[in-house]
């Protein structure tokens, strides 16, 4: 417990300490030890130590100045693209002071610029253009540019919440400086009219992820000569994954991260250095050991995202509809309780199944974003377990917060819809 018994999230500040270190280890080690000599490299896995020594390039090594610069240049860039081009105008939820801030939203325009613009100038050059090489050739420079800027990021976010009277998070102010510097002291720390946590949840890190993708398989190209069907599908996959939260934008501003978490290291590192790095670590393995799906293989995965897709976009397609218009004809039979808040919770529909249906879909989509990788290593299959863990994770916290919200209307609740995220078993 912190300052007036506020509630420690991740363990507590030792919990803190151990992801704020193990996450940019395991980042880094991704890097070194899955290469053109297998994913774990076969001399590590013989001489983890002498290998490991061998590939350490110097904490000299790990950074670029020249790297650094130019992710300046795509954040910042970045922030200029939402000023500077047409967008609709949002209001968030409404916040404990009885105000809603707005939001300038044209996250779709700003991707689909941006990677008609590769797309135009990959038909150009090839897949020997030397941005792919860049990139590929810098992926260490990169992971340091990213760690390094959100770290500083969410520094400044968290010194700046003391010299302002800005909004602070429910869990962020503990009174531990480390703790809230980690889980986010600030509910929504903004420069002007930029919301820093909203674009860094949207922008940066996730529209870099299907150009670091892309990375790869133009690697995969130039190295081998073709690309394999397993690469083309991931490459997809996590396009539109992208492509759906822009095309879902006004949905951001009803999620946990932005509604009650603070903006703090765990939010600033998750967005702009770990979901870039380590979500395309598919791609990475299959650039350098390409594997061939087949028509069946193909099916197969294809069948397991398209069933992700359909639960995770229903349910949370089905909760946005029926919190903004639940007279919306797509929803009006959905059945519900009306908790003492006033909020009204599903019974019936994809929310009825489950409490956090939404989450098994996107489970079900990482098995397809993995299983093209084929058989052969279990690294690949990182992000499966690492997001139920953070799934399962999420999913407590998200009861605790609707327990203490609603009280006897949540056990109501419960009872009704008794499963958490898989129905029948868990
Ligand atoms: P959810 O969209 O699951 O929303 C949870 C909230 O919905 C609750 O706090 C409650 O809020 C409301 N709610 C709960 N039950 C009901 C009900 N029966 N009827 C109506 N409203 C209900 O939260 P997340 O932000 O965790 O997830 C959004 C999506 O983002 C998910 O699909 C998730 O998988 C995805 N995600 C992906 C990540 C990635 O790295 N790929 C990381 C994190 C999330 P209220 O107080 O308004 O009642």
């Amino acid at each position: 417990m912190g300052k007036e018994g506020t509630v420690y999230q991740f363990g507590g500040p030792i919990g803190a300490f151990f992801v704020t270190v193990g996450c940019p280890i395991t980042t880094y080690a991704f890097y070194f030890i899955c290469n053109e000599d297998g994913c774990p490299s076969s001399s590590f896995l013989q001489q983890p130590l002498e290998y490991l020594t061998s590939v350490w390039p110097g904490w000299s090594g790990l950074y670029s100045n020249e790297v650094m610069m130019w992710y300046c240049a795509w954040f910042f860039g970045n922030l200029l693209l939402q000023f500077v081009l047409p967008g609709r105008t949002r209001e968030g939820t409404l916040l404990s002071d009885g105000t809603r801030l707005k939001y300038k939203q044209n996250a779709t325009e700003t991707f689909l610029l941006i990677t008609s613009y590769l797309a135009f100038m990959t038909y150009r050059e090839g897949f020997s253009w030397s941005l792919w090489s860049y990139l590929w050739d810098h992926q260490l420079h990169l992971i340091t540019a990213t760690f390094i800027f959100s770290t500083l990021q969410a520094t400044y976010c968290y010194v700046s919440s003391f010299f302002t009277d800005e909004l602070l998070a429910k869990h962020g102010d503990t009174g531990n400086h480390f703790y809230d510097w980690f889980i986010g002291r600030p509910l929504n720390p903004r420069i002007l009219s930029w919301d820093l946590k909203v674009f860094s949840e949207l922008r940066p890190g996730i529209m870099m992820w299907p150009i670091i993708n892309f990375t790869h398989l133009a690697h995969q190209y130039t190295t081998f000569g073709y690309i394999t069907d397993s690469m083309v599908l991931i490459n997809i996959f996590h396009f539109w994954y992208a492509l759906d939260s822009y095309l879902n934008e006004p949905a951001v501003l009803t999620t946990m991260d932005v509604i009650d978490d603070g903006f703090g290291y765990m939010l600033s590192f998750g967005d702009l250095c770990w979901l870039p790095m380590n979500y395309s670590l598919q791609a990475r393995y299959l650039g350098m050991h390409p594997f061939v799906l087949g028509p069946w293989g193909i099916a197969g995965v294809l069948a397991v995202q398209a069933s992700g897709y359909v639960i995770f976009r229903g349910a949370n397609g089905q909760k946005n509809r029926f919190r903004t218009n639940p007279d919306a004809p797509e929803v009006k039979h959905i059945k519900y309780i009306t908790t003492k808040s006033g909020s009204r919770l599903m019974i019936s529909g994809w929310w009825g199944i489950a409490r956090h249906i939404n989450y098994l879909g996107d489970w079900v989509m990482a098995w397809a974003w993995c299983l093209p990788c084929g058989f052969k290593t279990p690294i690949p299959y990182f992000y499966v377990v690492y997001f139920a863990v953070l799934l399962i994770h999420r999913e407590r916290r998200d009861e605790i917060k609707c327990s203490t919200k609603y009280g006897k209307d949540w056990d109501k609740y419960k009872s009704i819809v008794r499963w958490r995220i898989v129905p029948g078993v868990y």
